[in-house]
């Protein structure tokens, strides 16, 4: 005898409890899959991520946020910049002539 005291079933637990973690993983997998929704990447961030609902386009509502301000808000606002009537930039953008007039008269 050694005088070390050693736990013998330590290793065995740890393994145990990382078989179980690896056995949870595979069953969320598995739902994710059964569910069928489809990993989308996100249109703005361009991360995966696992929609909650159909027509699902960005991970989050700060990216939803982020992409109309970068694909509408922005350009609108350097068109009005430019001297491009708020007609127009509406008519280009696909937002109605008052929310262009709304975001010019908020950024002065
Ligand atoms: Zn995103």
């Amino acid at each position: 005898m050694t005088g070390k005291t050693t736990n013998p079933g330590a290793g065995s637990r740890e393994a145990g409890a990382a078989t179980a973690l690896l056995v949870a993983m595979y069953v969320q997998f598995l739902d994710f899959v059964c569910r069928r929704k489809a990993a989308l990447v996100c249109r703005h961030c361009e991360k995966w991520f696992a929609p909650k609902k159909r027509g699902t386009e960005f991970c989050f509502t700060s990216c939803r946020a982020a992409s109309f301000y970068y694909t509408r808000k922005k350009p609108a606002l350097e068109m009005h910049k430019a001297g491009v009537p708020t007609s127009d930039i509406a008519t280009r953008l696909g937002v109605s002539e008052d929310r262009v007039a709304g975001w010019v008269k908020e950024t002065g």
